[in-house]
């Protein structure tokens, strides 16, 4: 028996980010429109060719993007919100709008781009359409047929994937000034997909998978059931299609049961993070539809395990006798994975290699499962060299520490404590650090500037002796230190000029950790992030931090400097993450590597520490039921990774967001004594929270919005400061800018910092 070998999607960039290059050039104007069409033409050909050269039976087509796939289906469907209409005639100018914002003064345009979410628990980002009460829908473009065409053409067997109208909906917003929920709009939108397919027919397709990743969500089953029985009974009509519909990154769970009797051809199952679906979805998935198996995952980077995986495949095969065929695919689309191990043979050492397989190797292990199926002796070799691999990064003592794992499983409740209460602390800290009412301080980073920039490339290239470039550092921290001490701050920062990320950095002096050459994925836009993969126990041979902290503390004799970490989580969230123990026990690693830091950072005489995690909120899981486990883990890690301090110490940790509402019980437990958190987009949801939930410790809401090159002023500042003051109590309040100085440039940071400093002066005088 010969089954259809398949992937959900692959990555758009390219072996060496082609894509990027095409995309920022034609917005430079390097690029034309023309040759960008035909770069992405080439990129697509080459991406198929890869896919058909492991036997891969039919290719995935309209996966491709310039920009975001959300986006594409928002623009295919004609949901073109006004402000953008007038650009280009709504043509591809129109399109990057849309994702970034368009700033062209000798045409009067000045749009800002719709914003940003993240794509479910992923670290991939997508454009959020706006629908409007009175939203007309059109087929606006017709991307997906002609992709279809390209690589009918090319001779390609080709399944167009389609963002499925419900999953659209659901994942759009409200258009300012209007007040219909998205999903009203259905019946509006479902016309447009009719002759979209319709199209897909003529053009010969067989197949059609259209993605509703919203049925891996809670859903109101009352609403979402009718939504999807109303949209898939209207697209049952196109004559000549067959569906494949699709959820990933979980269970089905509830959603199931009403989901595999849609009338639709085919289910896809994600069976690397949904396998507890399976048994269920055997029985209630009726007999004449397919069942996508998708056991390869699309979001790590570890070989699977594929006697495993094909142990699973038989069963399914097996349950389905003699009723419609099963295929074989990846979990998800391979969008989250990097391109191709190919560049890292050199460069990661032998037995890495052997435990890793990106986009390209993913590929082959499908069409290993696929043939397997049919006749096992036929991939006999590549099953064992398989086994072999897995085998070796189950028994590799590079893997393994057990003085690590001894450590972190001997913990009692006093690991996890500081020494007194809250409120005790706060007191002795009073006495200690003597800073102000509103105390001022910023959130770490300073300017890159680009001889920043520029001597840490030539660092790495060589160019620059670790000692010429630690000189270098020195002299930047200093002069930081020094106009953040005259502009009157009272916290100091070093500036973290040595960080590119916040992960990075820490990654590259731990153990566990490896760094890839060429390792990387999408993260919005043209925009692609390299995870560092923690492929082992994590430790910490040496201390990280403590020598430029403590330089940085010799350039301010009378202001604290604060200590810079970033935390468990948010280093966890950030990294390609082992998948052979629960992420909570890599996370719990990572604390004690700077749990130990932190230690040291106190003993070298530095009394503030503050240990970043913006990644908090990010890792919640998809479904609520998932909610407590994680939170407890995280809050867990954090507390772990801060309470070896004594009471003087002040641990200061940071949110990128105020968006706290569903977090908040955990915040307090973090036990931190100073919490900042960007708040200068999003006033009314800090505040509302502040207010429901009460918060006892210090807090600093970010005063003003760093994204942006303007000045704030004294005035705009010391309004939203006092709005501040009748919600937090006068002692409990700090005065700092939210997030990321480091984008910025120095002059408008120092005229920006001037005017917060001076806000909090006045407050004080005032009070
Ligand atoms: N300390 C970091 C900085 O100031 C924090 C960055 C962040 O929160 N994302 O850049
Ligand atoms: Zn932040």
């Amino acid at each position: 028996m010969s089954i259809k070998s398949t992937i959900l999607g692959f990555p758009r960039m390219g072996s060496d980010r082609q894509l990027k290059k095409l995309v920022e050039g034609f917005w430079s104007g390097k690029v034309t429109e023309q040759e960008l069409a035909e770069g992405s033409k080439q990129l697509r050909a080459d991406h198929w060719a890869l896919q058909a050269s492991y036997g891969l039976t039919e290719v995935p087509v309209g996966d491709f993007s310039y920009y975001d796939h959300v986006l594409d289906a928002a623009f295919a469907a004609g949901i073109i919100p006004e402000r953008y209409q007038q650009v280009d005639n709504a043509g591809t100018q129109a399109y990057f709008a849309m994702g970034r914002g368009l700033q062209n003064k000798s045409i009067g345009i000045d749009v800002p781009s719709l914003e940003m979410k993240k794509w479910f628990d992923t670290n991939y980002h997508y454009m959020v359409p706006e629908v409007a009460d009175n939203q007309t829908f059109n087929l606006h473009s017709t991307k997906v047929v002609d992709e279809y065409k390209e690589a009918k053409a090319l001779g390609y067997a080709a399944r167009p994937v389609v963002l499925g109208p419900v999953s659209l909906l659901a994942l759009s917003k409200t258009a300012k000034g209007s007040s219909t929920k998205p999903l009203e709009h259905l019946a509006g939108l479902l016309p447009v997909y009719v002759e979209l397919f319709g199209q897909l027919a003529a053009a010969g397709a067989e197949w059609v998978q259209v993605d509703e990743p919203v049925l891996s969500l809670d859903l109101d089953a009352a609403v979402y059931q009718a939504a999807f029985v109303q949209a898939y009974t209207e697209l049952a009509q196109v004559s000549g299609l067959k569906y494949l519909l699709t959820s990933y990154f979980g269970r089905l769970g509830d959603n199931l049961s009403w989901a595999a009797t849609l009338p639709v051809h085919g289910i896809h199952l994600d069976l690397v993070r949904g396998s507890a679906d399976l048994d269920a979805a055997l029985e209630l998935i009726p007999t004449d539809k397919v069942i996508s198996a998708g056991l390869i995952n699309g979001r790590n980077i570890w070989k699977a395990n594929l006697d495993k995986q094909l142990a699973t495949l038989t069963k399914i095969v097996s349950a389905r006798q003699s009723a419609a065929p099963v295929w074989v695919s990846s979990s998800c689309s391979l969008l989250h994975s990097p391109h191709s191990l190919k560049p890292e043979v050199g460069h990661l050492d032998e037995e890495t290699l052997g435990w890793l397989s990106f986009a390209e190797e993913k590929v082959e292990e499908i069409t290993i499962l696929a043939a397997a199926i049919a006749d096992r002796e036929s991939v006999a070799e590549q099953l064992q060299r398989n086994a072999a691999n897995v085998l070796s990064r189950q028994q590799s003592e590079r893997i393994t520490r057990p003085a690590v794992q001894q450590r972190l499983a001997a913990l009692d409740e006093s690991s996890y404590t500081r020494q007194a209460a809250f409120n005790v602390r706060q007191a002795v800290q009073r006495d200690t650090l003597k800073l102000p009412l509103f105390p001022t301080t910023t959130i770490g980073s300073f300017p890159q500037t680009a001889e920043v920039r520029k001597a840490r490339a030539q660092f790495r290239k060589g160019a620059l002796s670790q000692e010429e470039y630690l000189q270098f550092l020195d002299v930047e921290t200093r002069k930081c230190i020094e106009w953040q001490d005259e502009a009157g701050l009272d916290v100091l920062v070093h500036g973290e000029f040595e960080r590119t990320d916040m992960v990075e950095f820490f990654g590259e002096h731990l153990e566990g950790f490896v760094f890839t050459k060429r390792g990387w994925v999408q993260s919005y836009g043209s925009r692609c992030v390299k995870p560092p993969v923690i492929f082992g126990d994590v430790s910490r041979p040496h201390a990280m931090t403590v020598d430029v902290a403590k330089f940085a503390q010799s350039c301010s004799p009378n202001k604290p400097v604060k200590g810079m970490l970033t935390g468990p989580v948010t280093i966890l969230q950030w990294s390609f993450v082992r998948d052979d123990q629960p992420r909570s026990q890599t996370a719990g690693q990572i604390a004690l590597a700077i749990r130990d830091e932190v230690v040291d950072l106190e003993a070298a005489g530095i009394r503030v520490i503050q240990v970043d995690e913006p990644a908090i909120r990010e890792g919640l899981p998809l479904r609520k039921a998932d909610y407590e486990a994680y939170l407890k883990w995280s809050v867990d890690v954090f507390r772990l990774a801060t309470t070896g301090v004594r009471n003087e110490t002040q641990i200061h940790t940071h949110f990128c967001y105020s968006d706290f509402n569903e977090i908040f019980t955990a915040i307090k437990s973090l036990d931190a004594d100073v919490i900042t958190i960007e708040n200068s987009k999003s006033d009314l949801k800090l505040l509302g929270a502040l207010e429901v939930h009460g918060y006892a410790a210090e807090i600093g809401p970010g005063l003003y919005d760093i994204h942006s090159p303007r000045v704030p002023s004294v005035e705009e500042m010391a309004a939203r400061f006092a709005a501040l003051q009748k919600y937090i109590p006068a002692e409990n309040l700090w005065a700092n800018p939210d997030c990321g100085l480091k984008t910025r440039g120095w002059p408008e940071v120092k005229e920006s910092l001037t005017n917060l400093v001076a806000v909090a002066v006045a407050a004080r005088k005032a009070h």
